[in-house]
């Protein structure tokens, strides 16, 4: 099937590892165009050097907080390739703490990254996504935006409200013709928890390790998901042929039991 996403013009935020660099690798191989960012542009840079054969590609230091430099970036990606069709909002981490153990500013702090670390994006990109007349923005969340869970709940309070906002911005941006979903993750075995196994000193390989604490999460795959599987459904969303899908949130978490 022809996705429709040759010469497209795709911007993704967090793009050095896991998620944002499976999808742009995803993207690439699908013949489109990438403006890529990361706050640490030498690490995108060596992540994302053999793309650059394969298609166009720009990439630069952003942090997404920072209206300023999401403007520069944006406007760096509109002049290289005269437009943008696509937005996905992936960059982002997770506090890994009860509230008894977070501090206010550390919550602040939360609300920031998701709420403005997309916000910023959609606001900046808005009129080149408008103009594409096939403009989709996909955000990445996760499933603890439905379903908080103790250990995160500075981060699944500001999930909640990413939702929350993404389904406001699809009525919004509906009149530009411009889509926006939501993708939203159960545990997908990136960075993140790379560096969790290390700390952990288990003992066990990070399979035995994974599939413990799948089993401990009730996800009925009984395993992690892995960066390509998010890949090919945010890819699938940014495609033209995805027309009618807005304001909507895809599971993507290996079958989770439990909601609120
Ligand atoms: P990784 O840690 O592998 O990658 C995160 C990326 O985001 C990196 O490129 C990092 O680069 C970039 N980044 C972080 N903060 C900023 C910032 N302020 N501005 C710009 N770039 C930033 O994460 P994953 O691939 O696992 O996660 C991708 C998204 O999915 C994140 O939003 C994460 O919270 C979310 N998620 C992941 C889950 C999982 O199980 N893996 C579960 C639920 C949600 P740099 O540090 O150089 O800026």
């Amino acid at each position: 099937m022809d996705l429709q996403l040759t010469g497209r013009r795709i911007l993704i935020t967090g793009a050095s590892s896991g998620i944002g660099l499976a999808t742009a690798r995803m993207l690439a191989e699908e013949g489109a165009r990438l403006a890529l960012c990361a706050r640490d542009e030498q690490r995108l840079r060596a992540a994302t050097a053999d793309l650059a054969e394969i298609t166009d590609v720009l990439t630069a230091s952003c942090d997404v907080t920072d209206r300023a430099s999401v403007d520069t970036f944006v406007g760096q990606a509109t002049d290289r390739f005269g437009g943008l069709d696509g937005l996905v909002c992936n960059a982002g981490r997770s506090l890994m703490r009860t509230l008894d153990e977070t501090t206010d500013e550390e919550i602040r702090d939360e609300f920031d990254l998701k709420i403005f670390g997309a916000l910023n994006l959609v606001r900046a990109t808005r009129k080149a996504l408008a103009d594409s007349g096939v403009g989709s923005i996909v955000i990445v969340n996760a499933i603890l935006s439905r379903q908080p869970e103790l250990r995160l709940a500075a981060t699944a309070a500001a999930r909640a409200a990413l939702l929350n906002l993404s389904r406001s911005l699809a009525g919004d941006l509906a009149d530009d013709g411009i889509r926006v979903n939501s993708v939203l993750l159960g545990l997908i075995d990136t960075g993140q928890w790379q560096r969790r196994y290390t700390e952990a000193d288990s003992g066990v390989d990070f399979d035995a390790w994974s599939a413990e604490i799948a089993r401990d999460r009730g996800i009925a795959l009984g395993r992690f998901g892995t960066a390509d599987e998010l890949a090919f459904p945010i890819t699938t969303l940014l495609s033209p042929r995805n027309s009618y899908m807005t304001g909507a949130s895809l599971d993507v978490g290996g079958g989770v039991h439990r909601y609120v």
